[in-house]
């Protein structure tokens, strides 16, 4: 069997999280280094190494994430303006292979990103 991912770790609570949302499908919990005042790490529990290696019976996941996100910022107070990033390899910034939607909020945000 596979080595547990870091955030499967997480999610087990092996590995001490501050958790903020859960449910059957996936979870949500604070990032350890914030990049502004809200900085969620929202997580399925199936481990999909990273976006473009989910296949089509991951429709109903991702639709799931896209809907449980805003609900994860308007409970935490930033229901109107908040962005989801998602970094997909190496090179676009991801370091933890388990796919996870960053939702960040509460600073002005730039665009483009960098
Ligand atoms: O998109 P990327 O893979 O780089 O995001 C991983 C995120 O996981 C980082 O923002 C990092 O701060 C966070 N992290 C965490 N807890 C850990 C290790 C990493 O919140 N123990």
């Amino acid at each position: 069997m596979a080595e547990p991912t870091l955030f499967e770790k997480i999610l087990a609570g092996d590995i001490p999280g501050d958790l903020v949302y859960e449910d059957a499908h996936c979870a949500a919990f604070r990032d350890i280094n914030p990049a502004a005042p809200l900085h969620v790490l929202l997580v399925p529990r199936k481990v999909i190494p990273k976006l473009s290696d989910a296949g089509d019976d991951d429709v109903d996941l991702l639709g799931h994430l896209m809907r449980v996100a805003p609900r994860i910022a308007e409970a935490e107070g930033y229901g109107d303006a908040f962005r989801l990033v998602v970094n997909n390899g190496a090179e676009a910034g991801q370091s933890v292979f388990h796919l996870h939607l960053h939702i960040i909020a509460g600073r002005p945000l730039k665009w483009p990103p960098g």
